[in-house]
């Protein structure tokens, strides 16, 4: 696999880190907690889809887009970084919302991710929960289009063949980082949504025969669904790559448990991560994704399911600012 074939354009600070947990590794007494600080990857406060967009973004430059439309929630981590990304390149950002979550409180519909997409002038437009999003953007791209617009549409989480490269290449980044400092990686763990990240990671890990079983934390879909969704894309991204059929149906493994009540809606185990990963490590976690992910993470270290791990690596894919846009949600006293 050579990914330099592939168009890119620099927007990330890489490598990002790859952080022992001393102290929250010795409070959970189980398996050595690394961090792959996917958080740290400094565009507009950082996160997985920036690494996603260095794919993205060329390629819609290649196509000479002068504007880029994509959709998600209104605390979108996705939609920040894409607003942030067309800045830097010069481009115009529409964004199209599904409101998902439902009676939400005035922080979430102005503050954290919305509030740094106002900041960065992109256009924003909001439909109803439900809609059909691509629809929703195919729209937007007719009206852009009869105005002289080139516009590039970028699916939800960016995950596609060409976002998940992002992810590919954080595999191998992981693994070369893990090669230097001697860790034996037994397991990697992270949030998995839109599938990209998930299906990226597969595809680098198998790749290069590492050999370490990976697992999403769901925070949408139920277990089948999600892991059919990613499937489907790293089968595609292997393909894109040239490494058709390095991906089996088993590699793919979602726990779905942790989702709570729906999408966006905190989790009485997610606060409590939050607040365990601030006040013994000062990391911040978000309370959409990394959070949930967390959560499952150490409820699963504590019923025993890592208990062959010496390592553990946790890849924290973002999102903190999406905190503000839940601070009346969540829960400070502990
Ligand atoms: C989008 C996102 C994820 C999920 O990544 P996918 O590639 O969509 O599965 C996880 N964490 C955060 C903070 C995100 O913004």
């Amino acid at each position: 696999m050579l990914l330099s074939r592939f168009p890119r354009v620099s927007l990330a600070h890489l490598p990002t880190p790859l952080e022992h947990l001393p102290r929250l590794s010795k409070h959970l007494g189980g398996p050595e907690i690394y961090v792959k600080r996917d958080d740290c990857t400094g565009l507009g406060t950082g996160g997985n889809k920036t690494r996603k967009l260095e794919f993205l973004m060329a390629d819609a430059l290649q196509k000479k887009a002068d504007v880029v439309i994509t959709q998600g929630a209104v605390q979108s981590n996705h939609a920040r970084q894409t607003a942030a990304a067309a800045c830097k390149l010069g481009m115009a950002c529409e964004l199209v919302f599904e409101k998902r979550v439902a009676d939400a409180p005035e922080a979430y519909l102005t503050s954290g991710n919305v509030l740094l997409d106002r900041i960065y002038g992109a256009r924003i437009a909001e439909v109803d929960k439900g809609s059909d999003m691509n629809a929703a953007m195919e729209r937007v791209a007719a009206d852009l289009r009869a105005k002289g617009k080139t516009p590039y549409i970028i699916p939800g989480g960016g995950s596609n063949p060409i976002g998940a490269l992002g992810y590919v290449d954080c595999a191998l980044e992981f693994l070369s980082q893990a090669n230097r400092d001697e860790i034996i990686i037994d397991h990697v763990v992270h949030a998995t949504g839109s599938a990209g990240t998930q299906a990226g990671l597969i595809v680098g890990l198998k790749a290069s025969h590492a050999n370490i079983p990976l697992l999403g934390i769901g925070v949408n879909a139920p277990k089948t669904e999600q892991e059919e969704k990613v499937y489907k894309l790293a089968v595609e991204t292997a393909d894109y790559v040239g490494a058709a059929g390095i991906v089996t149906r088993d590699d793919i493994v979602a726990n779905c448990d942790y989702v709570g009540a729906g999408y966006g809606v905190p989790t009485e185990g997610m606060n409590e991560a939050v607040l365990l990963l601030a006040r013994l490590e000062g990391i911040l976690f978000d309370p959409v994704y990394s959070g949930k992910g967390l959560a499952g993470m150490i409820d699963l270290i504590g019923k025993g399911f890592f208990s062959d791990a010496k390592n553990i690596v946790f890849v924290h894919t973002g999102g903190s600012a999406g905190l503000f846009g839940y601070s009346s949600l969540l829960n400070t006293a502990g």
